[in-house]
Formats: structure tokens, C-alpha cells, sequence
């Protein structure tokens, strides 16, 4: 049985009471994490204050801070073997991705490293002969960042990142399932050197969320998760006026026309749902596919959802691992259920596997005759694809839109202008075209709706935490005229 700690104030320490974490391979306790309970969250929360204020952190020079960056990005690099292992054990995230993924998390702290001195303020051309005026960024302050379990160190990446280029401090909350390697990654940012308390990172339940986001001293709340946790967020920032910004679900479109390259569209549609399980936010899980290709497209991803490796996540052979959860395959099995009711049909999958752990296999449902079911408009967060088909570039579109959500989408055409008219007409956060799930630190991502607010990765994201101060100073040395004229 491992035991770990949370990160408070530069020390590691056990949380007011343990909770045991499941490995979803086997649905049995591998290791205790610490519970930060209240007494944590506000020892956190002071010591990211009191770094903040501490000339040590906000004295440093922008480009230190970078230097500091790059440092964790390299020590992240040289643990990434560690982290991969510890995420793909306490979430059940198959190893081939969570290597993969840990790899490319450097490469977002390299962005923001080197994004740290090129936060630049403004000279404004004002329209009074005796002023000077310009415009200074600062760092907001102390940020919380809430995670869920799915690609922690990812999503956390993603705050902590342009959180600290911009000379901010940051308590970081890992999700209460799955939490091993953010509160390992904290002893890796121990290594790198930043003075304590710039980074905390505790762990617990939705209290523990609840009180960190509504804590007096916290400014800004960058949270992904899902859009029922984002209400609570919304409505607790009325207690300390913090901004927020909500990375949440998704039921993105995948869009396939007849004129396709119908090899890449199966392939980026079988990775763009049963990639992560299905556990992924930008899913691409609801497939509208031209009729006259729709028996062909579908036979195609049938066929390799059917020969899928599901097996052990920490087996480089294993494509498709468990849920990170019991609940997940429970919620999985429900939404199924529910649509067939409504009129879908079952393509493939459909049922838990057997055993031990919480396996479900690539479940297709055709909603062609459905189109109100339930798995149309509700995230799964699971394996399972619904499928629509659609006549016409206008129909497509329309059932593109038909969703509260707004995070991603995919359209798969070599036809140019229709490719063209498809980006401006669909309504989300990011359009793939002839790709899919690609993600770089230099591409702002982020969705509207029900998908949330705010963008993460990118210059802007380290600007969003930043405020402006406008600096006013008079050049003249004649004494200031009239008194009671505002100039
Ligand atoms: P969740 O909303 O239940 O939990 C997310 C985090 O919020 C956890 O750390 C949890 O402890 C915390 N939390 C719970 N209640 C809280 C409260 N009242 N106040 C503050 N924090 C609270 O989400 P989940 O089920 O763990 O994760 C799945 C969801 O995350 C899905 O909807 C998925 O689409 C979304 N997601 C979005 C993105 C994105 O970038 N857009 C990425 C990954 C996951």
C-alpha cells in the first residue's frame, strides 16, 4: 500500500484524515491520499498568499521566473517514466497515452517558460500635452485550479503554466479520484527550485473544491470538469467575486462527407472516441456520416471497435483500458439503456465486461431513427459512439449545432469551399479539419455554452492572469493650475 502527501508552503505533510484510492484495473485499494480538509485548504491558500506578497516571488525578475519553468519542464522529462506509471495506475489511463502525453506536458511549461518576460504592458498615445500613460501587467494574485481525474498532469499543465509565467501563486486541487500524480508531480516541482508556497497542491472532495473557490483570498478560479461543478463554482464566486475560467464537457460532432479520405476518418474517428476510454472532453462522440456512405463508414469503424486491444492500462499491447470509475460505468450503462428505449440501435458493445475492474468495450449506437435520444445530447465521458446520418451540407450542419455544448469538432471533406463554409457555420471552440485531437501550447483551446468559458494554452491564457494598471505621471513642472478643473 503506497501513502501519499499533499504540498503545502514548500512541505509535505498528511491531510486531516486518509481515503483509500482504487485501481480501476481491479477495483481494489492500492494506495491512501491525504484528505486536506478544511484546516488544508486554508493553510494553502495562506501560503500562496503570503508568496505571492514575498519579495522572494514577486521581486523576481520575469525572466528567473522562466528560468525556473524550464527547469521544471526539464525534471518533468526526466520523471515522466514515474509520472506516466502513477496516473496510468491510479486512473486506469492506458500507458501508451499517459507516456505520451507526460512527454508533451514539458513542452507546455517550455512555452510558458519562455513566455515569462515577453508580458509586456503598453505606452498610450494620451490626449494631454503634460502626461505620460502607460500600462503595466501584473499577476492577479492567488489562483485555485481544479482538475478532474482524466489527463491531470495535463490539465493542470494548462494553469499552472501561464499562472506562474505571469507571476502568480497557484493552490492546485487534484481530483479525489485518481490523485497520485499531481501529488508526485509536487515532488518534482520541489526539485525545480520556485521559493514555497508559489505552488500548493492538496487533494479531496467537493468540499474541499468548494471551500478553496469560495475562499476569500482567491482570485481566479481556472477549473475543468463538469458543467454541474461549474454551476457550484459560478455561484460560489459570488462570495469572493473570483473570475472564472471553465474548461467543461463536451458532445462534439465528427462530421463525415461522402468525398472523404475515408481511411484518415476512420482512423481519427476510432481514436477521436475510444482514445482515454471515451474519458475525454473533446470526444468526438457523436458521428454524422453521409447517408450514401453511411453502411460503408460504419462497417469500417465496427470492425476496428471490434478488434480494439482492451486489456491491463499499464500494457504498452492495450488500446483500450477501464473507466476510471465504478460511477463512469455505471452512468455508461444507464445512457445506453435509455437511448435503446428511445429507439437506437446497437451496433456494437453495450455491456461491462466481465470480472474485475471497471472495463466497458467501444459501444456504438445508430441514432438514425433517434434523434432525440438521450445519447445525443448527453456526454457519456465513456466509450460509446451515437451515429446520425444526414443528406445534405445544410442538414449536417444543423445536427452539428443541436447541442448545448460548444468545445470541438471535426469535419472530414477534401472538398475546399465546403470545408470553408463547414468552419464558419459550426459552433465551437475548435474545428478540426481532416484531423482530429490535436492540441499544441500554442493553440488557445477552450469551448462556449455548456462547454464553458475562457481559453487555455497560448499567449492569451498567460495574459488572462494578468491585470492592468494604468500609471498616470505628469511631466510638468509648473504647479498644477486650477484646483477644482479635472484635467
Ligand atoms: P467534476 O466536475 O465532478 O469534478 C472535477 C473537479 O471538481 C474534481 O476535482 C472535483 O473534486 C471538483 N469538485 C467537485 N465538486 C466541487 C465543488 N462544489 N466546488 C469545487 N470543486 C468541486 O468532473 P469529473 O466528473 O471529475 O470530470 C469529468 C468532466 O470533466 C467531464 O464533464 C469532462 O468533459 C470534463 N473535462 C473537460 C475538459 C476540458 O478541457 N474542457 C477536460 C477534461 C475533462
Amino acid at each position: 500500500m503506497q501513502e501519499f502527501q499533499h504540498y503545502i508552503a514548500g512541505r509535505f505533510s498528511d491531510g486531516v484524515r486518509q481515503f483509500d484510492s482504487l485501481d480501476p484495473s481491479t477495483g481494489s485499494v492500492w494506495a491512501r491520499m491525504p484528505d486536506a480538509g478544511l484546516e488544508g485548504v486554508n493553510e494553502a491558500v495562506d501560503a500562496a498568499e503570503r508568496a505571492f506578497f514575498d519579495a522572494e516571488w514577486a521581486g523576481m525578475l520575469p525572466t528567473q521566473r522562466g528560468k525556473l519553468l524550464y527547469r521544471l519542464a526539464d525534471l518533468i522529462g526526466e520523471n515522466a517514466e514515474r509520472l506516466a506509471e502513477l496516473e496510468t495506475k491510479d486512473t486506469g489511463k492506458i500507458i501508451r497515452e499517459t507516456s505520451a502525453q507526460i512527454a508533451y506536458v514539458a513542452e507546455y511549461y517550455r512555452y510558458y517558460a519562455g513566455l515569462a518576460d515577453k508580458i509586456e504592458g503598453a505606452h498610450l498615445p494620451i490626449d494631454k500635452p503634460d502626461m505620460e500613460v502607460w500600462l503595466r501587467r501584473e499577476p492577479i494574485g492567488v489562483v485555485a485550479a481544479i482538475v478532474p481525474w482524466n489527463s491531470q498532469l495535463f490539465l493542470s499543465a494548462v494553469k499552472i503554466g501561464p499562472a506562474l509565467a505571469a507571476g502568480c501563486t497557484v493552490v492546485l486541487k487534484a481530483s479525489e479520484e485518481g490523485p497520485a500524480p499531481l501529488l508526485e508531480f509536487a515532488r518534482i516541482f520541489d526539485q525545480a527550485g520556485f521559493p514555497k508556497g508559489v505552488l500548493n497542491v492538496i487533494t479531496g472532495g467537493a468540499e474541499v473544491g468548494a471551500t478553496l473557490t469560495s475562499h476569500p483570498k482567491v482570485v481566479h478560479v481556472a477549473f475543468t470538469g463538469g458543467p454541474e461543478t461549474a454551476r457550484h463554482i459560478v455561484r460560489n464566486s459570488a462570495e469572493n467575486l473570483a473570475s472564472t475560467s471553465l474548461e467543461l464537457g463536451g458532445k462534439s460532432p465528427f462530421i463525415v462527407f461522402e468525398d472523404a479520405d475515408i481511411d484518415s476518418a476512420v482512423n481519427a474517428q476510432v481514436s477521436g472516441i475510444f482514445a482515454a476510454t471515451g474519458q475525454s472532453c473533446v470526444a468526438g462522440s457523436r458521428l454524422l456520416v453521409q447517408a450514401s456512405i453511411k453502411d460503408v463508414f460504419l462497417a469500417r469503424i465496427k470492425e476496428k471497435a471490434e478488434a480494439v486491444v482492451i486489456g491491463a492500462p499499464n500494457d504498452m499491447a492495450t488500446e483500450v483500458g477501464p473507466l476510471c470509475t465504478e460511477r463512469q460505468r455505471e452512468t455508461a450503462l444507464l445512457l445506453i439503456e435509455r437511448s435503446l428505449a428511445q429507439g437506437a440501435s446497437l451496433i456494437t458493445g453495450g455491456a461491462p465486461l466481465e470480472g474485475d475492474g471497471y472495463y466497458f468495450p467501444p459501444t456504438i449506437l445508430d441514432c438514425s431513427d433517434a434523434r432525440h435520444a438521450d445519447s445525443l445530447t448527453q456526454e457519456f465521458f465513456g466509450p460509446v459512439l451515437s451515429v446520425v446520418c444526414f443528406e445534405t451540407e445544410a442538414e449536417a450542419v444543423e445536427l452539428a449545432n443541436k447541442t448545448q455544448f460548444g468545445l470541438a469538432s471535426g469535419v472530414f471533406t477534401q472538398n475546399l469551399t465546403r470545408a470553408h463554409r463547414m468552419i464558419r457555420a459550426i459552433r465551437s471552440g475548435v474545428v478540426w479539419v481532416n484531423t482530429y485531437r490535436a492540441v499544441s501550447p500554442i493553440a488557445p483551446f477552450g469551448g462556449h455554452g455548456l462547454s464553458g468559458h475562457g481559453r487555455e494554452g497560448g499567449l492569451q491564457a498567460a495574459l488572462d492572469y494578468t491585470k492592468v494598471k494604468t500609471v498616470w505621471l505628469r511631466t510638468s513642472d509648473e504647479p498644477i493650475p486650477d484646483p477644482f478643473v479635472m484635467r
